[in-house]
């Protein structure tokens, strides 16, 4: 029986991943879930799954649960519950566990990802976050360990699939699809009037708030662009986005010989969970079947690199290397929760991350506690910019 660690357990991903491994409890049990606020849902996870430790983002949220289960005659054993990052690092690091699910979403899952990764834990990747902000870390942590982080990100999961065809060596190029968010087909001057709610809309996934409103962008593409560079070893010019709207292929890895594999699955975050949890060998998955029987239409086109900047600005900060991609992160995540509180345009999120770019120096960091002070400053630039902005809709 493999215990597992869930980081993000009350999140999009997080739910998904109690889906999976609630079909197979032969195989799995939760040894810890994590979450930040939402302690609601964790009760109730709590009361199905019966974690021996459960974790929360403050003492605030702790006493609340604790509350809410006393409220609820939650059946004994009770979890131990903590909270914190240095509790989210033990939860992830300790001796019982297998597998840790990373899955909280932006850099507040960082170290407790990477402390699993350097005691070669199996990881499963959904938080992007964690290679964007400090990828040259992780990856060195997981050479050293031995152990190969598995990607959930259903690009890179399928770009994962894809390789198994061939040697590394025998691949020329790798291109991640992207749907185009709900403004593909907008021009410049309808994109400056975008609300939050029309951004929220992804016309494919049903995500958590950050990484649509990343989507609706593109710097949810230029993050796994990043990604896709140090989870496989491949330099920005050797990746490529296409503009995939039915979200139906995922990713294409091109050979020498210039055959091309696709991977296709239909849009169920469940399937890339349940490889990375079972990798590497293949299950059953209740997820629906393509149906090849039916008429169909896939269309491929090139993105509008002015139309969506941030995909452009993430290709050049994974060129320029080092605190920049840290930076990019940082500023987008601050630009976003800007964006939705409706403190600034929907153009001036790619201006925030531009300009903060240009304003914080480059520095190649040593360790994760380097990482979080190079994005901590990146925070504070990025909201002293959007202080200065008004809002241009
Ligand atoms: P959500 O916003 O839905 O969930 C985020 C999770 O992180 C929640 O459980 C939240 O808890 C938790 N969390 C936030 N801050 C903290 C904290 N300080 N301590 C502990 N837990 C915290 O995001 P998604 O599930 O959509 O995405 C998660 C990650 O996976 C992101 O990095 C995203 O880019 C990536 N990803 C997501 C995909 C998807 O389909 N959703 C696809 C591919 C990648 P709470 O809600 O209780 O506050």
């Amino acid at each position: 029986m493999k215990q597992v660690t869930v980081l993000g357990s009350t999140g999009s991903i997080g739910v998904n991943t109690l889906n999976v491994l609630r079909t197979m409890p032969e195989r799995f049990a939760v040894y810890a879930l994590a979450a930040g606020t939402n302690f609601e849902l964790l009760a109730s996870q709590i009361r199905e799954f019966r974690p021996k430790v459960v974790v929360v983002a403050t003492e605030t949220v702790r006493r609340d649960l604790i509350l809410f289960l006393e409220d609820q005659a939650i059946p004994h054993p009770i979890p131990e519950i903590w909270q914190g990052p240095e509790a989210l690092v033990t939860v992830s690091t300790a001796p019982e566990v297998d597998f840790v699910m990373s899955a909280i979403v932006g850099v507040a899952g960082l170290d407790a990802t990477y402390q699993a990764v350097k005691l070669g834990k199996s990881v499963g990747l959904a938080n992007k976050e964690v290679l964007v902000a400090s990828g040259e870390l992780v990856m060195a942590a997981a050479a050293e360990s031995g152990t190969e982080l598995l990607p959930v990100d259903s690009e890179h999961n399928g770009a994962h699939q894809c390789l198994r065809a061939g040697r590394r060596s025998e691949v020329t190029r790798l291109i991640l699809t992207a749907s185009g968010g709900p403004f593909r087909t907008f021009t410049r001057e309808q994109m400056s009037s975008v609300t939050p709610a029309q951004a929220l809309c992804h016309p494919t996934w049903k995500m958590g708030n950050r990484i649509t409103i990343d989507s609706a962008t593109m710097m949810n593409k230029g993050f796994e662009v990043i990604e896709a560079g140090w989870l496989f070893g491949f330099a920005p010019r050797e990746i490529g986005v296409v503009v995939h709207p039915q979200s139906t292929v995922h990713a294409l890895v091109e050979f020498n010989d210039g055959s091309v594999i696709a991977q296709v699955c239909a849009t169920d975050m469940r399937m890339p969970i349940q490889y990375a949890l079972t990798y590497p060998s293949r299950e059953s998955a209740p997820v629906p079947r393509y149906d090849f029987t039916k008429p169909q239409q896939w269309d491929f086109a090139p993105p509008d690199l002015d139309l969506f900047p941030c995909l452009r600005l993430a290709y050049q900060a994974f060129e320029t290397g080092g605190s920049a991609t840290c930076v990019l992160n940082a500023a987008d995540e601050i630009a976003v929760d800007a964006f939705l509180k409706e403190e600034i345009s929907f153009p001036q999120l790619a201006a925030t991350v531009e300009e903060t770019l240009a304003r914080v120096p480059r520095r190649t960091p040593q360790s994760v506690g380097e990482v979080l002070e190079i994005d901590s400053e990146a925070r504070r630039v990025a909201r002293s910019w959007i202080s200065k902005q008004s809002v241009t809709v």
